[in-house]
């Protein structure tokens, strides 16, 4: 056996304490005598025990009393508990009490047999535990796993990382720190201890651990900090912190991400905290390990995500007005006559031409110019609904789409977009600049306009007649 197995020996007989206990030492266990029922109580309060035996003599109401409490405590359910009994014990009383024992070995005792049969129990205790253990870690790592692949962000990730292993080893303090080797700063992206921190730069001469661990690219560990020299030269910058709260024990694990180091996860405990052993250090590899994928792929994603979406953005837009282009204009119009076929709806289409633009060029400048187009399209933001559809049609045209609306509705829109801009100063207090706006307006259905490009041609048609007609107007 390698690691000396701790055996509780309960019963009320001095003597046979005595020798049994004599004989179990020699023969390799670590054992715990209780002489009676309160010292019984007490040790299973005070101390784990992979074996209790216990002797219940002649099975009075007290001793089957204590089994019975000892059988019920959650805390040794997975232990072994082998009785020793009296010759005319009969076992059968055991089951009507529902007492799942291992085993009962009857007076005289048979040494030998004795200690094999405490051997055979003790091995499968161990086999037992070591199962179900390994199906709780197993289990627990299934739902860290579960929990980490649905964040998608490594943000989100490196938050749950820090949760589930703080938790996971009831240590107080627990952060992931991003850094390379050789850096004298890194970034914290997530401490258990402090959830809402994000992105604090911190000077990593403080934390000698994590230069270490990532120069090294190997885990350190360290049990006692107080004794390390390694803090040697960072111990006088500590000060005095709040009493049990001062760093004990640190793991410091180092993670790669697409094979180049990437950062430490830095585990710390107080003297308020179980301190940390290697079987700690064990689960917080494998998290991290079975994180590692999750994470590269979620920056993966949030890399081609962004490049995508800038592309996307960058192609779709007019960079002067940010108004859909007239590209995605098309596209839209499209759809929109999709669905009103579709759903026999209606759609209308307004477009709007700036009056004497070259005018307005030519009086202030090209640059005043574009400006008067960018505030164009706030104005004309703000009189739109959200389903509503702006975009930039040409130099100093626009075209508003319109689903789910017919003449009227749109009438109504064109009159108030021209009022405001009549009424805005585009200029300032020093140059005011005024400016009109035609409007063509077309709706669909309609014999002239089948699809979107005569949708737009009528539109357009209507815009001239409405220039034709004076300007600073609409015509459908
Ligand atoms: P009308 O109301 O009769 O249509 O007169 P107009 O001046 O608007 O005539 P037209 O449509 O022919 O001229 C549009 C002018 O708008 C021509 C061009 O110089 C100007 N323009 C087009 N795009 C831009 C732009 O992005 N910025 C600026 N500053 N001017 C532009
Ligand atoms: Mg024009
Ligand atoms: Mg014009």
């Amino acid at each position: 056996m390698d690691i000396q197995p701790r055996l509780l020996l309960a019963t009320e007989d001095t003597t046979l304490a005595r020798t049994l206990s004599w004989v179990l030492k020699e023969n390799g266990y670590d054992v715990v005598t209780a002489i009676g029922g309160p010292a019984l109580f007490d040790r299973l309060e005070q101390e784990e025990y992979e074996l209790i035996v216990i002797d219940v003599g002649n099975a009075d109401a007290g001793r089957m009393d204590r089994l019975a409490s000892v059988r019920r405590d959650s805390r040794y359910k997975d232990t072994p508990v082998f009785i020793l009994a009296d010759k005319d014990f009969d076992a059968v009383r055991l089951a009507a009490f529902d007492l799942g024992v291992s085993d009962v070995a009857h007076r005289p005792y048979r040494i030998r047999e004795l200690l094999v049969r405490l051997k055979a129990h003790l091995r499968l205790g161990r086999e037992l535990n070591r199962t179900r253990s390994e199906a709780r870690s197993r289990n627990e790592m299934m739902e860290i796993l579960k929990e980490v692949t649905a964040a998608l962000s490594p943000e989100k990730i490196y938050q749950v990382l820090v949760r589930r292993v703080a938790q996971g080893l009831h240590v107080g303090r627990c952060s992931v720190v991003l850094a390379s080797p050789g850096d004298t700063t890194g970034t914290v992206v997530a401490a258990y201890e402090n959830p809402t921190l994000r992105d604090l730069r911190v000077d990593l001469a403080r934390y000698p651990e994590i230069s270490r661990a990532l120069d090294s690219g190997n885990t350190v560990l360290v049990g006692n900090v107080e004794a390390d020299p390694m803090y040697q030269d960072v111990r006088s910058t500590w000060g005095t912190g709040v009493a049990g709260q001062e760093t004990r024990s640190v793991i410091a694990l180092p993670f790669a991400l697409h094979g180049r180091l990437a950062g430490v996860f830095f585990l710390r405990t107080t003297s308020d905290d179980p301190p940390l052993n290697e079987l700690d250090l064990g689960f917080a590899e494998q998290v991290i390990e079975a994180a590692v994928a999750a994470l590269e792929k979620a920056y993966d994603i949030e890399r081609a995500g962004d490049g995508q979406a800038q592309l996307r953005v960058l192609a779709d837009t007019d960079p002067l007005t940010g108004c859909a282009n007239r590209r995605v204009l098309d596209e839209r119009l499209q759809a929109e006559l999709d669905r009103a076929r579709r759903y026999d709806q209606v759609v209308t289409v307004v477009l709007l031409d700036v009056d004497d633009f070259k005018r307005i060029n030519d009086t202030h400048g090209h640059i005043m110019g574009d400006r008067v187009l960018k505030q164009l399209a706030v104005l004309f933001r703000r009189e739109l609904r959200t389903m509503d559809f702006l975009a930039r049609y040409g130099g100093e045209e626009f075209v508003v789409v319109l689903p789910e609306t017919g003449g009227t509705g749109a009438r109504l829109l064109a009159d108030r977009i021209l009022r405001r801009v009549q009424q805005h100063n585009f200029g300032d207090a020093a140059v005011a600049v005024w400016v009109t706006l035609s409007a063509g307006i077309a709706t669909f259905p309609d014999d002239r306009a089948a699809d979107e490009e005569s949708l737009l041609k009528l539109a357009d048609e209507n815009m001239y007649k409405a220039k034709r007609a004076g300007r600073n107007r609409y015509r459908d």
